[in-house]
Formats: structure tokens, sequence, C-alpha cells
């Protein structure tokens, strides 16, 4: 008899799904060439590596402003194109360094928030209430007046936000124009259904009507944020339509016509993820194909020409990752006792969280020769789960040579944490090769300044 899968005798494994990864390795080819995949990049923006690191030491985040702008300008020119009237909202979560933030402020972005802090600092940065969008699961009271007040675009979650700003439109005395953030089935997995009114089940539109009759809100637009890293254009396009769909019977029910649409952010940087074959900048569909399946989506939809909405985008990771580069050094190498070469660089995953789940591109900013071997990079903190790289291939390194690790414009300076080392300094190279320090090295009193001691455990 064939035993159950619960049957504590049999003995089961933990499933590990299969990846296959391109490796480049080998001896020069028949024609004296050196093998593909050796390379380095001993500038950034045209400047030295070696001068960066001299000057503000190792290691070092490194930001190019141009390619910020240029970035910035290829995904609004590729929407621009096809859609009439397109507005993007830099989502600040993504990176949220001031310089970074006004460099987007000055190519016409506004800011898209999700916390009440991250509203102070676009308020801070000279950004009017009426150019933020404001997201997130969690709005506490104050915040949504000062946002109400400031005629910020608050995008409603759930229906105790839609109760609490319902209330406080009564308190004013006024109509207070709102978005609703939507999920829905767009094909793909995970389905982020915890975020907004499901479109789906109908509760979006009961929400609408609820909000409607409640006769203090107006509903200004709607929102998705479908997910991110999201390699299927066609994804986006069911979202654009499903939207353009409640909008349309938004408009039947209330008479209200919806004046913006917005796709959230959630487009792949050229990053590789762990589980890709080839590079990312390879297989990532480019712009074009998601501004082609939005703005299709929308112009199919059947808004008359008077109304057709704004299109609105909240793009982060795709805007920033590759204009960040880490520069970290060599601080020893040894051989594991399997054999595999393995070495010690000075930053770790504590600044470079997307080291999780990108492959990221490391590169000697010198190669001397030598062969190239399989290594292991490992990170500075005392734990085993500090891996900058599993495996990689690299030339023979010694302790002092610096390296850099690309893309790590995303999410990498906004979850660094000062687990048992702080924060790096970060410079941003400037249009004319200006190197501009735009967050000092971190010292102990950044850690230690907001504690308390209790008088009786004073040394
Ligand atoms: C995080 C976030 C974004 C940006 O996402 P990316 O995947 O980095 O483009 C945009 N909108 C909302 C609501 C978000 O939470």
């Amino acid at each position: 008899m064939s035993r159950l899968p619960d049957d504590p005798s049999v003995k089961r494994l933990p499933y590990e799904p299969p990846t296959i990864i391109a490796h480049k390795t080998g001896l020069a080819n028949k024609f004296g060439g050196a093998p593909a995949g050796r390379r380095s990049l001993p500038r950034i923006e045209g400047v030295p590596v070696s001068e960066l690191v001299e000057r503000f030491g190792s290691p070092l985040f490194v930001f190019s402003e141009h390619t910020l702008r240029r970035t910035y300008r290829e995904v609004h020119r590729a929407f621009a194109l096809r859609y009439p009237k397109v507005q993007l909202a830099w989502s600040y979560k993504t990176n949220y360094l001031d310089a970074v933030c006004r460099v987007f402020h000055q190519e016409g972005a506004w800011a898209e928030v999700v916390s009440e802090v991250e509203y102070a600092m676009a308020r801070r940065l000279g950004i009017p209430g009426s150019h933020i969008l404001f997201n997130g699961p969690y709005k506490p009271e104050p915040a949504l007046r000062v946002a109400i007040e400031e005629g910020a675009h608050i995008h409603i979650d759930h229906h105790e936000e839609l109760y609490t700003i319902e209330k406080i439109a009564k308190e004013l005395g006024r109509k207070v124009p709102v978005t609703l953030r939507i999920n829905m089935d767009t094909g793909i997995q995970p389905r982020w259904d915890r975020f907004g009114f499901n479109y789906d089940n109908n509760e979006a539109l009961t929400a609408i009507r609820r909000l409607h009759t409640g006769g203090h809100l107006v509903l200004e637009g709607l929102h998705a944020h479908i997910g991110t890293f999201m390699l299927d254009p066609q994804a986006y396009a069911r979202g654009a339509a499903k939207l353009a769909d409640l909008a349309l019977a938004a408009k039947r029910d209330t008479g209200v016509a919806v004046k913006t649409i917005d796709l959230g952010g959630g487009l792949p940087s050229r990053a590789t993820l762990h589980a890709q074959y080839g590079p990312g900048a390879d297989t990532k569909p480019p712009v074009d194909d998601y501004a082609e399946a939005i703005t299709g989506a929308l112009l199919a939809a059947g808004f008359p020409q008077d109304e057709l909405p704004t299109l609105l985008l909240e793009s982060g990771r795709a805007l920033v990752d590759e204009a960040g580069f880490m520069i970290t050094r060599v601080a020893g190498h040894k051989r594991l006792a399997n054999g595999t070469r393995a070495i010690i660089v000075d930053a770790g995953v504590n600044v470079l969280f997307t080291s999780f789940w990108y492959r990221h591109d490391v590169l000697p900013a010198v190669d001397r020769g030598g062969m190239l071997e399989e290594t292991v990079v490992y990170g500075p903190l005392c734990m085993n789960i500090d891996v900058v790289r599993p495996s990689v291939l690299l030339p023979p390194l010694e302790a002092g040579d610096a390296l850099v690790i690309r893309p790590v414009g995303a999410y990498n300076v906004t979850q660094a944490m000062q687990f048992i080392r702080l924060r790096p300094a970060i410079v941003m190279i400037g249009e004319n090769k200006e190197i501009d320090l735009i967050r000092r090295e971190e010292v102990l009193d950044d850690l230690k300044g907001p504690e308390l001691l209790p008088d009786r455990l004073k040394p």
C-alpha cells in the first residue's frame, strides 16, 4: 500500500525550484580573443573609481545625475509620445535622498508618498500638496487633515479611511476630491490584493457608489499598483482596461467623470534576478512595450474625447536603479573548504538589500589579468547571510582592490540599516562631472543619539 504524504516515516526534503543560469567561462576562443565576460569598470561617468575611493573612502554609494535625467526622459517620452496627458510622480520610498528627488522634480515629476514622513519630505523640498500623491495602507488622521488642507491627492486604501476623510470633509464643510486604490486580477502572481478595493468582485464599484451618495467626497481618480519588477507588459494592459472600465461605470452610475487614471509603478530595471537565465538588460521588455500596453488600453476604452483622463505613473525602480553604483574594496580572500574561491568586501547586505533578489553586476575597477574564476563575494558582516554574490567570475584580486556593484540605485539607500556597521557616504556625479557629497558617512552619534540611558545604568 502506498504511504500517505504526511506519514512521519516518509522523509521529505525541502523543494528547491531548479534554476538555470548562463555562465560565460572558459579559456580564450580559437581566434585568441579573451573569453566573453571579462569586464572591468575603471570609471563611473568619466570619474576614476580610484579617485572616488581616495576622496571619499569605501564603501561608497555613487549616483549619476546624467543617468537619472536620461532615464526619466526616456520613460516620460515613451508615454507622452502615445498619450496626450501624462504626469509622472516620483516614488519616494524607492530612493528619498534629497538630491535624487530634486533631480526628478526638476525634470517635472510630482511626488508619490506612502507615509506622513515621506509627505513631509516632499513638502520640505518645495513640492506643493497639489503635486503629491498620498498612497499607503495607513495614513493617521492628522496626516489626512494636513493633506486635505494642502490639496494633496489622497489615494484611499480601505473603508475606514474613506469614512475618516468623509468626517473631515464634513467638518470643513467642503467637498474633498479623492482617488480610490483598486486591486484586480491582471493574470500575474502573486496577486497584490491587499491594497485598495477589488475590481473583480465589484467591491470597487460599490465603494464608488458609497462615496458618491455620502455627498462629501468626489471621485477624482482611480489607482492601481499591480506589483513590482513586472516583466509582462500585458499585465498593465489588463490593469489599464479594468481601471478604464471602472471609470466609465462610475460615470454611468454617478455622472462624475474620473479625471486621473494611475497605473502605479512596477516597471523593471535592467537588474538581473537570481532566477533569471540571462542578463536582465537583455531580457527586460523595453519601456515602449509598457507604454504601448497602457496607453493602447486607455485609448481603446471609449472615453469621450473631452473626458480622457490624465495618465499618472509612479515608476520607482526603473527610474533610479541604473543610476546607482556601490564602490567596495576587497578586505581579504580565502579558499573555502570545498575549494571555492571567496573574497570579503567592505559593503554588505545591510546596505545592499537587493542582493537577496538581484544577481548584481560585480566588476573590478582594474583587471590586472589572470584566470577568471568563480568567486563568492561576502560582505563584512559577521552573519552567514551576508553574501553579495553567491558566484561571479572575477580575476585575481588583492586586498585593497576596488570593485563596482551595480545597479543599486533602487531601494538600497532607503532600506539600508546600521546593522553591525554604520552607513556609508553617498556622492552624486553631476552632468559636468561635479562630484558632490550628498550624504556624509555616518558617525556613532547618528546611531546612538536617540537613545537614553537611565541614571542607574550609567557607567
Ligand atoms: C513602491 C510603490 C511604487 C514604486 O514601485 P516600483 O516597483 O519601484 O516602480 C509606486 N506606487 C506605489 C503605490 C508604491 O507602493
